[in-house]
């Protein structure tokens, strides 16, 4: 299997063998390994200099059998209606998993938002909603930030649709600026909850996260707080962060003989998660290459960047002490490295399990706008403790009893619920 998939295939594909170890009802297996509504459209924008742009946009919906449909939208050069159908069938596994009430959708937009002034990028997300809005709303489908796209972003896209629809709604995008209807906690949500796992899994492999280290690839809003998170709440060390250089459009992996200081670096950083190599240097980090980070020396590999990053070539690289690997992205390890891994005996907290923080804390602020009271941070952070926390270790028992994979375990545990959905509302 030398040729590499594209992520929805790579979605389809870890689908198809759980289907099969789940003997799942084959018409139920064919709807899930499918979105159930996609959409596809164009989005004029005045561009600052009195021209027109054409932007092209998607929204994906794989499945709400459990609640209304659930995930981010990317701003991303890169982006594909397959990139946007994967992590959107990735988001109905997410929230599953979570045990939240939603099920999963995904929207995108083929941009490099860093190449629009403020303007432009406000007048792209109203003219998103503008072509959205009759098919997402608080019980229909509420999107969030992901890769590109900020909490001022979501509250353009809040109002533009509270506009259309004529009355405040605040629960149509979570995300959202604290002031502007966010919830607390919700900025550290996703990074945090990566480290509640890693906490929960240390505890299982017996690792003193006090003497652990970890590598990080990237350092975007999930990895920055996945950063913080090892360091502060865990007590390790961060051997480095490899984030994108929007300037240079290559990647550079940064690390400091003392560790990675993560609260320092986002000072340095900008909204699009570029450090400032000039600035790390003066504060002796030392700049290698992108790839660098694969091969530091680490107990935990975290990549939370984007998707197929560990593969067959890169996995090769890893440092013989990595025992535990936390995937902060979504999808960013191939089937080709889940055989590594496997051989390897190296344990993986699978991005659907290990990422859901984001999401869980997007659901309690569509919770929270619903009531229109607001817990503190605290709270938050509390209840997402506790949920991550039960999602780990229902995926570790369901690993255990069944004898598979953790990837494989999440899998069960979230196509289970989304099929029990399914059957109860009369759908197959
Ligand atoms: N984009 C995030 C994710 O992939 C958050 C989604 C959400 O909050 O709805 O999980």
């Amino acid at each position: 299997m030398a040729e590499q998939l594209n992520a929805f295939q790579m979605a389809q594909a870890q689908f198809d063998g759980v289907a099969k170890q789940l003997k799942l009802d084959p018409v139920i297996a064919e709807m899930l390994r499918w979105p159930m509504r996609e959409f596809s459209f164009r989005i004029p924008v005045r561009m600052d200099d009195g021209s027109t742009r054409i932007f092209q946009g998607y929204r994906v919906q794989h499945n709400d059998a459990r609640g209304p449909n659930k995930g981010g939208i990317r701003f991303h050069p890169n982006e594909t209606l397959d990139t946007v159908r994967a992590l959107a069938t990735w988001m109905t596994w997410k929230c599953a998993v979570a045990d939240i009430p939603l099920g999963g959708g995904k929207g995108g937009i083929i941009v490099d938002p860093a190449t629009l002034s403020v303007g432009e990028k406000e007048r792209l997300c109203r003219g998103w909603v503008q072509a959205m809005w009759r098919n997402i709303g608080p019980r229909l489908d509420v999107p969030a930030p992901d890769v590109g796209t900020t909490p001022q972003m979501m509250d353009w896209m809040m109002d533009e649709y509270s506009k259309l629809v004529g009355q405040y709604t605040p629960g149509v995008f979570t995300g959202k600026p604290l002031g502007g209807g966010g919830s607390e906690g919700r900025t550290e949500a996703t990074g945090f909850g990566v480290t509640y796992c890693i906490r929960e899994a240390m505890k299982h492999l017996k690792m003193d996260p006090s003497k652990s280290v970890a590598a990080i690839q990237g350092f975007g809003n999930v990895a920055q707080y996945a950063a913080i998170g090892f360091k502060e709440i865990l007590g390790g060390k961060v051997a480095c962060v490899a984030c994108w250089d929007r300037e240079d459009k290559t990647s550079y992996t940064f690390s400091h003989k003392d560790g990675v200081d993560p609260r320092f670096l986002l000072t340095i950083t900008d909204q699009y998660g570029t450090i400032d190599k000039k600035k790390a240097k003066e504060a002796g980090y030392v700049i290698e290459d992108g790839s660098a980070w694969i091969s530091k020396e680490a107990d935990v590999l975290i990549p939370a960047a984007l998707e197929g990053q560990v593969n067959g070539e890169t996995v090769k690289k890893i440092s013989s002490r990595v025992r535990l690997v936390a995937e902060g992205a979504n999808g960013p390890c191939t089937p080709e490295a889940d055989e590594f891994f496997k051989k390897n005996n190296i344990f993986n907290i699978p991005d659907f399990l290990c990422n859901s923080g984001g999401v869980t804390t997007s659901y309690f602020e569509s919770v929270q706008n619903d009531m229109n009271f607001y817990w503190t941070k605290e709270e938050v952070l509390q209840r997402l403790d506790t949920k991550m926390t039960q999602a780990f270790h229902a995926v570790l028992e369901m690993s255990e009893k069944e004898k598979v994979y953790m990837r494989d375990a999440a899998y069960m545990v979230a196509i289970s619920r989304v099929v029990k959905a399914m059957q109860l509302r009369g759908w197959a």
